[in-house]
C-alpha cells in the first residue's frame, strides 16, 4: 500500500423535480404512464415547435440552490448541449451550461463542509429499453425537469460520499423538491475520483464513474476504484482520465471511453429561450417558503425537546417517521414518543397514514398504568395493522380498566385478608410490603383494576388498621 494517499471525490447528482408537467411543455410527468403516451410535438422535438419554461420547475430549482446556500445568479440562461443519440429526439438537450442558476454553495456532513460548485436546471432525455435484444425508445422521460447538483472534489472516502448523498436526499425530500426515488430514477448519481501520493507527487488522472444508482453502488464502485488505482500507482503506472461504468453483477467498474476521445457538445445559448431573470423579491419569496431543513429540525429537537442526536437521526431518516413524531411529541414526553417509535414502529411503512392520536392514546394508557407495557405494545401493533382506535382494541381484549369504587374496595379487602404476613410487615414499618400487596391486587384483577385507585385504597385500609391497633 502506498503511504500518504489522498482521495478526492466529487459527485454529480441529477434530481427529478416534483412538478406535474414537463420542463418546456404541458405533458404530464407520470412515471407509470404507458410508453410514449406522455409526449407532444414540443418534447418530441418536431420542427417549428417552441419551448415555454415551467415556472414551477424554476421555483424548485431555485429552492434547491437556496437550500444548498448557493449564490443565486439573477440572470441565468439555457444552452443547448448537442449530441446524437436515439433517445434524444431534438438532437440536443437544454441545460444551463454557461450561466447556471446557483454557484458556490455548501452542505455540511458531520461537521465537514462540502462545497457545491453549481446547481442548474436541465431537461431529461428519453429512455432506451432493451427488450429481447431490441432497443425500444420511450420518450415519456424526454423533457422531464431536472436539477443538477455538482460538488467540489471535497469528499475523501466512499463512506463520506454515501453520507453526503443521504444528507442531500433528505434535504430534497424535506423540501418537497423531489421524491428522490433511486429505483425510479428520480435521483441519479455520477462520481469522479482521483488519487494522489502526498510524498512522491505521483498523481492519477480523474476517473468518472457513471450511473451509480444506489447508495451501495456508489460506495462499492468508489471502493473498487480506490483499490484499482492504488494498485496501478503502487506499480508506478499511469491512471488516465477516463469514463467508467459500474457492473452490478460482477461488482466491478469497466472502461467506457477515454477523456481524449470525449464528445464535444458544442454548447451554445438556446435561441428559442430568453434569459431567465429572477428579481430579488422573487428570490426572497421562494427563500421564505423553503420548508424547514432536516439539519434545523435535528437542532430544534435537541434544544427544545431534549432528544439525543442519535434519536434525532433515527427519526429524521424517514419523512413519515419524523412527521408522526412531530404530531405526537407535544402530547406527552418527546423522548418517550421517540422511544415508542423506535421500539415499536421502526420497521413500519407509511407512518403518515397512521392516525397520530392512536399512538398518543396508547402511550397515555401505559403511562397512567391502565395497560402494562406488553399490553401497550400489542395494542399499538393491532391499532397500526387494523387502523383501529386503541380504546376499541382494549375493549375487545377485555383489558379495560375497572374503576368502580366497590370493586376496588372488595379487591383490596380480599388481598389484605389473604396476605396477613405482608400486612404485619407493613404495620411494623416495612414500606416495601405495600408494593407487594399492590402487586397481589393487580394480579388478582388480571391487571384490570385502576392501579392509582388500588394504591389509594390500600393505603387507606392499612392506615385504618394502624389506628385500630
Ligand atoms: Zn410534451
Amino acid at each position: 500500500m502506498m503511504a500518504g494517499k489522498i482521495v478526492k471525490i466529487g459527485l454529480e447528482i441529477h434530481v427529478q423535480l416534483n412538478t406535474s408537467s414537463k420542463m418546456f411543455c404541458s405533458c404530464p410527468t407520470d412515471f407509470a404512464a404507458p410508453a410514449n403516451t406522455s409526449t407532444c410535438p414540443v418534447c418530441l422535438g418536431w420542427p417549428g415547435t417552441l419551448p415555454s419554461l415551467n415556472k414551477n420547475a424554476v421555483e424548485l430549482g431555485l429552492q434547491t440552490a437556496l437550500a444548498l446556500r448557493c449564490r443565486i445568479q439573477q440572470v441565468s440562461q439555457f444552452d443547448r448541449k448537442n449530441y446524437f443519440y436515439p433517445d434524444l429526439p431534438k438532437g440536443y438537450q437544454i441545460t444551463q451550461h454557461f450561466r447556471p442558476l446557483g454557484l458556490d454553495g455548501e452542505m455540511n456532513i458531520k461537521n465537514r463542509r462540502i462545497k457545491i460548485n453549481r446547481v442548474h436546471l436541465e431537461e431529461d432525455a428519453g429512455k432506451t429499453v432493451d427488450q429481447n435484444g431490441e432497443a425500444l425508445i420511450d420518450y415519456n422521460r424526454a423533457g422531464i425537469p431536472l436539477v443538477e447538483i455538482v460538488t467540489g472534489p471535497d469528499i475523501s472516502s466512499p463512506e463520506e460520499a454515501r453520507e453526503f448523498l443521504k444528507e442531500l436526499r433528505l434535504l430534497l425530500l424535506y423540501g418537497n423538491i423531489s421524491d428522490c426515488s433511486m429505483e425510479e430514477g428520480s435521483l441519479r448519481c455520477d462520481a469522479n475520483i482521483s488519487l494522489a501520493f502526498t510524498n512522491s507527487g505521483n498523481n492519477g488522472g480523474r476517473v468518472e464513474l457513471k450511473n451509480l444508482n444506489s447508495f451501495q453502488a456508489l460506495s462499492r464502485a468508489l471502493q473498487y476504484e480506490i483499490e484499482r488505482q492504488t494498485d496501478i500507482l503502487d506499480r508506478d503506472g499511469l491512471i488516465s482520465s477516463e469514463t467508467r461504468g459500474w457492473e452490478e453483477q460482477e461488482q466491478k467498474t469497466y472502461f467506457l471511453r477515454s477523456k481524449e476521445s470525449g464528445e464535444d457538445y458544442r454548447y451554445f445559448p438556446d435561441p428559442d429561450l430568453p434569459s431567465l431573470y429572477l428579481d430579488e423579491k422573487e428570490i426572497k419569496r421562494v427563500e421564505e417558503e423553503v420548508p424547514e431543513s432536516p439539519a434545523s429540525r435535528i437542532q430544534r429537537w435537541q434544544e427544545d425537546l431534549g432528544l439525543e442526536e442519535e434519536e434525532c437521526r433515527f427519526l429524521i431518516s424517514r419523512k413519515d417517521r419524523a412527521w408522526l413524531f412531530e404530531e405526537v411529541a407535544f402530547l406527552t414526553s418527546p423522548r418517550e414518543v421517540a422511544r415508542w417509535i423506535k421500539e415499536n414502529l421502526a420497521g413500519k411503512k407509511n407512518l403518515d397514514r397512521f392516525p397520530p392520536q392512536f399512538l398518543a392514546e396508547t402511550i397515555k394508557m401505559v403511562e397512567n398504568g391502565s395497560l402494562n407495557s406488553t399490553q401497550g405494545k400489542e395494542v399499538l401493533e393491532l391499532s397500526f395493522q387494523q387502523k383501529k382506535d386503541p380504546a376499541e382494541i382494549v375493549r375487545e381484549k377485555g383489558w379495560e380498566q375497572i374503576s368502580q369504587p366497590e370493586y376496588i374496595e372488595d379487591l383490596v379487602l380480599q388481598v389484605l385478608e389473604e396476605n396477613p404476613e405482608a400486612v404485619k410487615d407493613f404495620l411494623e414499618g416495612k414500606e416495601r410490603a405495600l408494593r407487594h400487596l399492590m402487586g397481589k391486587a393487580m394480579e388478582r384483577s388480571r391487571g384490570q383494576a385502576n392501579p392509582e385507585m388500588v394504591r389509594k385504597e390500600l393505603q387507606k385500609k392499612l392506615r385504618e388498621q394502624q389506628r385500630n391497633e
